[in-house]
């Protein structure tokens, strides 16, 4: 029975909802700038979309962290939370001219284009009002990450980007606008990758990159950034809280060229936060099928989608019993086959109002709730004032 989970306090809270171990969060941030701060120029941008909820926003402000975002609203969430403008990249293939007027009003860091008709719509928003902001051109390195499918974004077939063939043409357009000034190159391979080799591969692509632009268009650029996408254990969550992040930045500063003062920015989501999140559910029953028993729980697909929409594996634990282990599929409430936590998995035998935790689900559980079936979303607790 896992006993770093406040049961007594639980016990009075409706079920489900997010539980975040704050010094877990605050341990695993302070990490990740401890060790990037080894390397000169190295900076971390938080990717809220993996957890905007505003005590997680809160805790990277206070370590100094900026923000990446992929929406004008994710740049109003971090300018809530009191990051400064002036850390905020903001990304995404679809930018609206009211989430890039928004931007450039607060005065964000960096626009990651994308293409050229947003390098345009961006050049007369600026124009309007007579601003120059910076870009960097999200390139699509045509690089795989060994992940799932959906959440591989650096293949050529992905709509994510600007493929070599283009970024000629890409820089000529923004080099012929006033309002823009070119200031680097974006990258962001994909997601949940735990073998260094596939952020090797990037690094080979952007050394070639960056020699191609400096030999054919002398075109050296402040700035790089590498995207996010290391991966956290789901199979481990205790055993491996707090992802190696001594070796992703070491694996970048051996392998990545860097020219003369040229900065490195990253945006990790999952692994600052997802470790510190379980979601909490209680076990409304158990039912015995004629080749399965079920333990039918609280939470469903709408809580945590990531089972369901990525095949996605979260480890999950009774946290009221120790009895004897038995076989049962995890499934939630809602009405849909999909609506499966975990199949065959062996647990302590279960009873009605059991308590499990669904661990790892701090990155991209809260932020995908939604309310199909009308369920309410999701409430969260923390561990420092629950
Ligand atoms: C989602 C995303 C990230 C963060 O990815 P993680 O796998 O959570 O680290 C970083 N950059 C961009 C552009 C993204 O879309």
């Amino acid at each position: 029975m896992n006993t770093q989970f406040p049961i007594a306090a639980f016990k009075n809270i409706e079920t489900p909802f997010y539980y975040y171990d704050m010094d877990l969060l605050n341990e695993t941030l302070a990490t990740a700038r401890r060790e990037a701060s080894k390397y000169e120029g190295f900076h971390i941008h938080y990717a809220v979309k993996a957890n905007f909820n505003p005590m997680i926003l809160e805790a990277v402000r206070e370590q100094g962290l900026g923000a990446d975002c992929v929406s004008g609203g994710e740049v109003n969430a971090a300018l809530r939370a009191g990051i400064s403008a002036d850390k905020i990249v903001f990304a995404g293939v679809g930018k609206t001219d009211k989430e890039i007027a928004l931007a450039l009003d607060a005065g964000i860091f960096c626009f990651n284009i994308e293409s050229i008709p947003e390098v345009e719509a961006i050049e007369r928003l600026a124009s309007e009002r007579n601003v120059v902001t910076n870009v960097a051109i999200r390139v699509n390195p045509n690089v795989g990450a060994h992940t799932h499918a959906n959440i591989t974004t650096g293949l050529a077939e992905n709509k994510f980007g600007v493929n070599y063939e283009q970024l000629d043409e890409v820089i000529d357009v923004i080099e012929s606008c006033n309002h823009l000034k070119l200031i680097g190159l974006h990258f962001h391979i994909g997601s949940q990758i735990l073998v260094m080799d596939d952020f090797i591969a990037l690094c080979s692509r952007i050394n070639e990159l960056q020699s191609l632009l400096r030999e054919n268009r002398s075109i050296v650029l402040p700035h790089i950034n590498v995207g996010g996408g290391l991966g956290i254990r789901y199979d481990a969550p205790d055993e491996y809280d707090i992802p190696d992040f001594a070796l992703y930045f070491q694996t970048y500063a051996k392998h990545l060229c860097l020219q003369k003062g040229q900065q490195l920015h990253f945006e990790l989501g999952r692994s600052l936060v997802g470790q510190c999140g379980s979601l909490i559910t209680r076990v409304t029953y158990v039912k015995r099928g004629s080749r399965k028993q079920f333990a039918i729980v609280d939470a469903g697909m709408n809580d945590l989608v990531r089972p369901a929409m990525y095949g996605a594996y979260h480890k999950i634990e009774n946290l009221t019993s120790c009895k004897e282990c038995e076989l049962y599929d995890v499934v939630g409430p809602v009405c849909e086959s999909s609506d499966v936590f975990c199949k065959d998995i062996e647990l302590p035998a279960t009873d009605r109002g059991d308590f499990f935790a669904i661990r790892s689900a701090g990155a991209y559980g809260e932020a995908m709730a939604f309310g199909y079936n009308c369920r309410a979303l999701p409430k969260a607790y923390y561990s420092d004032t629950i």
